[in-house]
């Protein structure tokens, strides 16, 4: 049986000594466990990105509200200002923050959707993966094993802390599925195991002690915007990672900060709704119109 690996410094080793990628040395894990073939894990990628890419069409297409009525018509509003005004970002930046957006707005009208960690966050990962293979021709087979990467660095990060904005603030959300997009970003683009692990812990450092807030103890205020923004946040670190820079403290101390992190914050920071956003004077006003 192949050793279980727990952490990224595992990880690491194993992919260098065995000459694997990062997807390989995870499908060959879980294959070792008896439970599942190779191609039965590929499958399930298979109809995760499936899903994700439904998603993404259904909600560039629609402006239905949400329930509560608070959103639902963002993405709909940064189609026509891309396609109206010139942007400072590059089509496929402006591509990736829309399909945020089209999935975070899918998630609301209860949509289907891949949470990918989380459904909170589940547009971050099918925003950067697929806006950037559908303008670099990445194969249906890349990008595969693109979220199989990804998957791995969220399963390295939730052996240590849970992926829940009630345990870990928003950075355990959002924070994560930023990491896990710039690493099939950054495998994508052809880094090697060093710049993607890079990336992984830049995206992780920067967005440390992000809090879970939610307006009206819905996923949404501040949830939808957090999605684009997360989005291009995996593409900094990416561009820091593939241009040689490195995080001076290593990944797996970086996740153990986050751990940490996580844990100091106060519980009206972790999806309380008691402090923060979700206590302004106008999230108040919000709550009481949708609950009269
Ligand atoms: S703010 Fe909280 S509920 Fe919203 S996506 Fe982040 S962790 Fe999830």
């Amino acid at each position: 049986m192949d050793a279980n690996i727990t952490t990224f410094r595992q990880l690491y080793y194993v992919c260098k000594s065995q000459n694997k990628k990062i997807y390989e040395a995870a499908i060959d894990y879980e294959v070792s466990l008896g439970e599942y073939s190779e191609e039965q894990i590929r499958m399930q990628a298979e109809k995760s990105l499936s899903a994700m890419k439904d998603a993404i069409k259904t909600g560039m297409n629609s402006v239905e509200k949400s329930p509560s009525g608070m959103s639902g018509d963002d993405c709909d509003k940064l189609q026509k200002s891309f396609a109206r005004n010139s942007s400072l970002y590059s089509k496929t930046v402006q591509k990736i923050m829309t399909y945020a957006l089209a999935t975070s707005e899918q998630n609301l009208r209860m949509g289907t959707i891949a949470a990918c960690p989380t459904a909170g966050s589940c547009g971050i990962v099918p925003a950067v993966l697929i806006a950037f293979a559908q303008d670099n021709n990445i194969s249906e087979n890349e990008q595969v094993n693109a979220l199989i990467t990804a998957g791995e660095v969220g399963k390295l990060v939730a052996n240590k802390m849970a992926l829940a904005g009630a345990v870990g603030g928003c950075q355990a959300e959002c924070g994560v599925a930023s990491a896990m997009a710039s690493a099939a970003l950054t495998q994508m683009r052809g880094g090697d195991i060093k710049q993607i692990l890079n990336s992984v812990a830049l995206a992780l450092k920067n967005i440390l002690g992000l809090t879970c807030d939610p307006v009206c103890g819905l996923v949404e205020i501040p949830c939808v915007k957090r999605n684009p923004f997360l989005a291009v946040h995996a593409v900094t670190a990416s561009e820091l990672a593939m241009a040689g820079i490195i995080s001076k403290i290593p990944l797996d101390e970086v996740v153990d900060a986050m751990e940490q992190t996580g844990k100091l914050m106060s519980p009206l920071l972790k999806e309380s709704s008691q402090g923060g956003l979700a206590k302004t004077k106008t999230a108040i006003i919000l709550e009481k119109n949708i609950l009269k």
